[in-house]
């Protein structure tokens, strides 16, 4: 059975003392009123990654995840982060190919190849996004633009690398719109995915991946979005800074 997730995307928001007064009031919500066996992930920013661990501390039952890294091993490149510092940080999961990394910083799929390889490298988690604009949507190519994403970023993996891929099916036009993605329209292209991956690796390893959706999830919808047969949870931006409307969506899980 795959596992459910909830992961919230702080992107760059707060202070450090907003942080750590977030991530306590969300392991202090969790470890209270959670029955379920929902995996949560915070991804608070570079900065915070570190302090953010120590203030959850060896107990919590959540986990961290860094926002992105670099497409380099080491060296002379100012302001890059790379998949070992994160590594030896103790920090499991990293987003790789948010939205917002391919559209503002110009991040391809090649680059998100790259970078998929060197989180996996490090035994890092990649929590893989893609997701089509909304001219895109409107043309009807949608799925295959998706496909292709996800092709060119992970259809090089063998089995047991993709086995520790999260997938995260964020449509651009509902990420930080308020407009969200009907149940069906987030489970149809949840279920092209994951044919595409059981085209590939064959259907128990296809069943097996954890398939994210994201965009503008509320505690108010995310029950019946993660109701859908192949929604397994969601990644989580604006709900994600609020503590008790980012662990309501974690119960709909
Ligand atoms: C995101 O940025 O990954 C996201 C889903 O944002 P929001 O929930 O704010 O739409």
């Amino acid at each position: 059975m795959r596992k459910k997730i909830v992961a919230g995307n702080w992107k760059m928001n707060k202070t450090l003392f907003q942080a750590l007064e977030l991530a306590e009031e969300v392991n202090q919500l969790v470890k209270d009123e959670v029955q379920n066996a929902t995996e949560v992930i915070l991804c608070p920013p570079f900065l915070y990654l570190v302090p953010v661990r120590d203030a959850l501390g060896a107990g919590s039952p959540l986990k961290i995840g860094a926002q992105n890294c670099a497409a380099f091993t080491q060296g002379a490149f100012t302001g890059e982060i790379a998949a070992d510092q994160i590594a030896s940080a103790s920090i499991p999961y990293v987003i790789i190919g948010h939205s917002e990394r391919r559209s503002i910083f110009g991040e391809t799929d090649g680059t998100l190849k790259t970078k998929v390889d060197l989180a996996l490298a490090n035994d890092l988690s990649p929590i893989f996004c893609c997701g089509e604009p909304l001219e895109i949507r409107e043309a009807g190519t949608h799925e295959e633009m998706v496909k292709e994403q996800v092709t060119k970023a992970l259809f090089h993996l063998d089995e047991t690398e993709l086995l520790k891929i999260v997938i995260a099916y964020e449509p651009v036009w509902a990420i930080g719109t308020g407009l969200t993605a009907s149940a069906q329209q987030a489970q149809d292209m949840h279920k092209v995915i994951r044919n595409l991956l059981a085209s590939k690796y064959g259907n128990p390893v296809a069943d097996s991946i954890s398939i994210l959706y994201g965009g503008s999830v509320k505690a108010s919808n995310a029950a019946e979005i993660f109701g859908m047969p192949d929604v397994d949870g969601g990644l989580i931006g604006g709900a994600a800074l609020l503590a008790r409307e980012f662990v309501n969506i974690v119960k709909c899980a």
